[in-house]
């Protein structure tokens, strides 16, 4: 069983033919997805679509946030917005944690301020309800370690993780788990690449990150969007660039990320 531990099935790249995207994982192994909202607008939707799609992946879930791309379009009241919805959702199993949430520094005309309020509005609301966080971190590393240091935080994922090793070992101390997809299918991705192999295996997850970061085998074709059918592919290419058997790094996901993600954790013991 495969996880794909972070992808946008809301995504308008996915509008027209969801239902055939959805029955593709199924069809590949993909048993668990990670949906994280990613606008206050959304966070029904989200919910409504986890719903209807739970009976063909079964650990479907999704956690609730304010993308820092989008914090340009938000306005304060939708934290008052989020915390409601994360409170009434604290009874659905398949309701994860707070996400997609974080800062980056690598999109230009981003109002770095803008981006830090809601990222530390979201942080303490992640600390009041006790809940993990799926952090999106682009050339922002120091910056949300730092966030991260102020406050007492039950760990949770750094998605599509591209920093240093010493960056890693400070958010494994500090209870996270990286994200690994698409981006490492490139040869070129030598830094990645080095992660995954000297990492500890405990401290990887698999993600697609869906319809973004494409694998390289999708590089010249016509259909570039990414979907989670690909994870089992994906994790392949990990699988080898470290050394071990498919099967490991499957089983290595799925306990890793129910010590971070414990609501998941639960759904998948079952
Ligand atoms: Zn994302």
């Amino acid at each position: 069983m495969w996880l794909d531990t972070h992808c946008h099935l809301d995504a308008p790249e996915f509008l027209a033919d969801l239902g055939q995207i959805v029955e593709n994982a199924q069809v590949a192994g993909v048993q668990g997805i990670l949906l994280p909202a990613v606008r206050a607008h959304d966070f029904v939707a989200v919910r409504e679509l986890v719903h209807a799609h739970k009976d063909r992946i079964p650990y479907l879930v999704y956690t609730l946030g304010i993308h820092p791309l989008y914090t340009d379009r938000a306005k304060e009241e939708d934290l008052e917005t989020l915390e409601q919805a994360v409170t009434e959702s604290l009874n659905d199993p398949h309701f994860v944690g707070i996400g997609e949430i974080g800062l980056d520094y690598f999109v230009a005309d981003l109002d770095p301020h803008r981006q830090a309020f809601f990222f530390d509005a979201q942080l303490d609301l992640a600390q009041k309800k006790n809940l993990p966080v799926i952090l999106h971190v682009r050339r922002s590393q120091d910056m949300i370690l730092k966030a991260l240091r102020q406050r007492s935080l039950p760990g949770g994922i750094a998605h599509a993780f591209n920093g240093s090793f010493q960056q890693a070992e400070q958010f494994m101390a500090l209870g996270f788990k990286l994200g690994f997809g698409g981006a490492a299918t490139y040869e070129r991705a030598l830094q990645i690449r080095r992660l995954l192999k000297e990492l500890p295996l405990e401290s990887i997850v698999t993600e697609t990150d869906s319809p973004d970061i494409p694998p390289a085998w999708l590089k010249d074709k016509h259909e570039r969007r990414n979907q989670p059918a690909y994870l089992p592919r994906i994790a392949k290419v990990l699988a080898d660039i470290r050394g071990i058997q498919e099967q490991d790094l499957a089983q290595a996901v799925i306990k890793n990320t129910s010590k971070v993600l414990p609501r998941w954790g639960q759904l998948l013991a079952k």
